[in-house]
């Protein structure tokens, strides 16, 4: 693998349909992006992964989908109203903004741990080492304010009976206020998990490097409840199915590493981020944590109702403890663009540009490709409605066959199937391997089970 940057790969995803920059058209919007016709496709697979591994595969799992406008008391007993901030620090002379975190952080190679810091002794740091603005190089820094993500809206038509609400931060509190709706209907018991995909929306100022850092994104959150005293063995549990997620999607474990919290919340037994080695460096894709029975206790306060469990064999009650496994959907997909991107030197000299990207996780399994159009595109374009029935499938007709190759090595096609004349002949077409580049010959009625073989 060359040592690839990250305009590399915002060029490649711009120029080949994986990912553009949000309201392009209009000069962009900070930290918003659009995935286009080959990202959605990889962001569809990536879901259904992960709800066949936490949902579908795990016994006593159920999924939900909520809404993205809560009652606002949701986010008063999450804490998020009064402590859901970062410390912004502003350049005096450039008037850049920055995380003071991230910048102590990247000043010191992570040497210095920011979490561990209050905003004074933060702010002390950044003085005293002179740290410059990454921007324009001076060191001439406002004080540290707090400054809140949530993204606030308003109900309501006349000005005097709006209420203000919020686009939610994370999905997770859905599971929590819907503890009980999803016990009782299922009949479920301890130990047992709820999941949801779904978009979440965060005021993130700063730069955002790509998609790793949006204002709007998604996220693939389980909570799994259980039993106080069965919490540390499930968080342990989680840690290494979270691994094993990242490994199912082709990343290789040496770019993979866990991140356990120095500074835990008052309320949290254990936390930790498993961080992927993304080109700008190593950071967070998911986290895992043994929230105790916090979150439902403030629930069963702010809302008056009773969240206890009742154990039906003991008859006893009680709050159960929650592991929360969050996942950045968008991180997740950069981190595979990132791991399969590459630009490759062939034994001619000649360089490929070729998106390792697993078969099963490919926006397209197979390329159609007439090798020459007059002739061989009605028998393709046959074989394009049948195989576009069981897999997602590209025609491609235009330019030299060697080009059309190169098309779909770019986007991480993994096979290729050449129409020529002996296939009006003998029904057999050439199948080529976007890795290996080797090509084979069989006969169109084995086709469905070769994909099949290669795509599952
Ligand atoms: P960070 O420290 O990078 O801001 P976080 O610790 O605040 O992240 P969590 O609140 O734990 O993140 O959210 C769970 C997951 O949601 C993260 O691991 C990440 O994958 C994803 N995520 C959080 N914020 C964003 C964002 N602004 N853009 C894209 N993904 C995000």
């Amino acid at each position: 693998m060359n040592q690839i940057d990250m305009d590399k790969i915002v060029a490649h995803c711009k120029n080949t349909g994986f990912i553009f920059p949000g309201s392009e058209i209009y000069g962009g919007l900070a930290n918003s992006w659009d995935y286009g016709p080959l990202g959605i496709e990889l962001k569809n697979n990536i879901k259904k992964l992960w709800w066949e591994k936490f949902i579908q595969n795990r016994i006593n799992s159920f999924g939900i989908d909520c809404a993205i406008l809560m009652n606002p008391k949701v986010w008063e007993a999450s804490g998020h109203v009064a402590s859901f901030s970062d410390p912004l620090i502003d350049c005096k002379e450039c008037k850049s903004r920055f995380r003071a975190d991230n910048l102590i952080s990247s000043y010191s190679n992570n040497n210095v741990n920011p979490d561990l810091l209050s905003k004074d002794e933060m702010y002390k740091y950044i003085l005293e080492n002179k740290i410059p603005c990454p921007v324009c190089k001076k060191s001439n820094f406002t004080p540290i304010r707090e400054f809140n993500l949530l993204f606030q809206t308003h109900r309501g038509v006349t000005k005097e009976s709006q209420q203000d609400i919020y686009l939610r931060p994370e999905t997770a509190q859905g599971q929590y206020v819907n503890f009980l709706n999803v016990q009782r209907t299922m009949r479920a018991k301890l130990p047992f998990g709820i999941g949801q995909i779904g978009k979440a929306f965060r005021n993130e100022i700063t730069p955002g490097n790509f998609t790793f850092r949006q204002i709007e994104f998604e996220q693939m959150e389980y909570q799994f409840f259980c039993r106080e005293g069965e919490d540390e063995k499930y968080y342990k549990e989680f840690k290494q199915i979270s691994k094993d997620f990242f490994v199912s999607l082709g990343i290789p474990e040496d770019k993979l590493k866990f991140h356990d919290h120095d500074k835990l919340a008052f309320y949290a037994k254990a936390a930790c981020d498993l961080y992927y080695k993304f080109p700008f460096g190593w950071d967070e894709v998911n986290g895992i944590h043994n929230r105790t029975n916090y979150d439902l206790t403030r629930h069963q306060q702010y809302s008056g109702k009773n969240l206890q469990y009742l154990d039906p064999v003991t008859n006893e009650k009680f709050i159960p403890y929650v592991i929360e496994n969050s996942y950045g959907l968008d991180r997740a997909i950069l981190a595979v663009i990132c791991n399969s991107y590459d630009v490759e030197t062939l034994p001619d000299g000649d360089t490929r540009e070729i998106m390792h990207i697993l078969p099963k996780l490919a926006p397209y399994k197979v390329a159609i490709l007439p090798l020459v159009k007059k002739d061989l595109s009605e028998k393709a374009l046959q074989l394009y409605s049948s195989i576009s029935q069981k897999f997602r499938t590209v025609y491609d007709d235009t330019g030299s066959i060697g080009k059309r190759y190169r098309r779909q090595d770019q986007i991480g096609t993994p096979l290729c199937i050449t129409i020529d004349y002996d296939t009006l002949n003998d029904n057999s077409v050439t199948v080529r391997d976007r890795d290996s580049m080797k090509q084979i010959r069989l006969n169109i009625d084995t086709l469905e089970d070769y994909i099949n073989k290669i795509v599952k």
